[in-house]
């Protein structure tokens, strides 16, 4: 089952480059990755950029024909109108952006997103054809009052209830307590999550969709570490924060071999 769903290794660049340094960096990652072609062409590689850096990517992605996905790390719930400083999903998606980052811990927190909003946004993104990537992670508290699992899969449910049964997604799996700590989780915590979620959307969407949906882990993946975690039965990839800035890295991560 799992040879069927193809690795996905996403890099998020938060609040980092600007469209400069954004065209710099894609040049590099596609020099690098022209050269291992054979070796990732099995797995779908995004990038993230901050929306001042979403048109110039997309021009150079589009001019020398790269197999980079775009993605973007936030979305406005509502259509239109009077939302000053926010970005629609009609906006993005004539970007050509195709995945969607929701409910990231550091929107969570310093943002204060609820599930709900978490919700809307996923629906705005795929109402306008993109893919919602859904982020959801315990903090340190949370695992130690909750177990690991329990405030992921709470997040889960909240994040799907206003999808349609027959949207696509993805799911990332990032233990706040990893993010940005150079901590990361072991795999096996890893997978013990991800295949909490996994045994979750066989109930709220059947096992079609359950195992056709690629659960990513993200919290400090480095080259060092990625094959740990990619070697997990429903590990599906990585979301990838600081070591995505680095073209060197990201593009060993890329290679990762199990
Ligand atoms: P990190 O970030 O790889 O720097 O830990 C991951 C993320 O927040 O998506």
């Amino acid at each position: 089952q799992k040879a069927q769903r193809t690795p996905l290794i996403a890099g998020n660049w938060k609040m980092n480059l600007d469209h400069l340094q954004a065209i710099a960096l894609v040049q590099k990652l596609s020099w690098g990755l022209k050269d291992v072609k054979h070796d990732y062409s099995e797995t779908e590689v995004a990038v993230f950029p901050p929306f001042t850096d979403l048109r110039s990517v997309q021009t150079l992605l589009a001019a020398d024909k790269l197999s980079l996905v775009l993605g973007a790390q936030d979305v406005s719930p509502h259509e239109s109108g009077a939302y000053t400083g926010d970005v629609s999903a009609q906006m993005l998606a004539k970007l050509d952006v195709h995945y969607l980052l929701v409910g990231h811990s550091e929107r969570r927190q310093g943002h204060g997103e609820s599930d709900e909003l978490v919700g809307q946004k996923a629906l705005a993104a795929h109402r306008a054809g993109m893919v919602p990537m859904i982020c959801v992670g315990e903090t340190a508290e949370d695992l130690e009052q909750h177990g690991a699992a329990a405030i992921p899969l709470a997040q889960l449910a909240a994040a799907l209830a206003p999808l349609p049964q027959d949207a696509e997604f993805v799911i990332a799996y990032e233990p706040v307590w990893a993010i940005g700590s150079g901590q990361a989780a072991t795999p096996e915590q890893a997978q013990e999550v991800a295949k909490a979620i996994r045994e979750s959307l066989r109930e709220l969407r059947g096992d079609e969709r359950a195992d056709a949906t690629r659960v990513l882990y993200g919290g400090s993946v480095s080259s060092q570490n990625v094959a740990g975690f990619l070697r997990q039965p429903d590990v599906d990839g990585a979301l990838v924060g600081g070591a995505s800035l680095k073209s060197d890295e990201f593009t060993r991560i890329i290679q990762f071999k199990k």
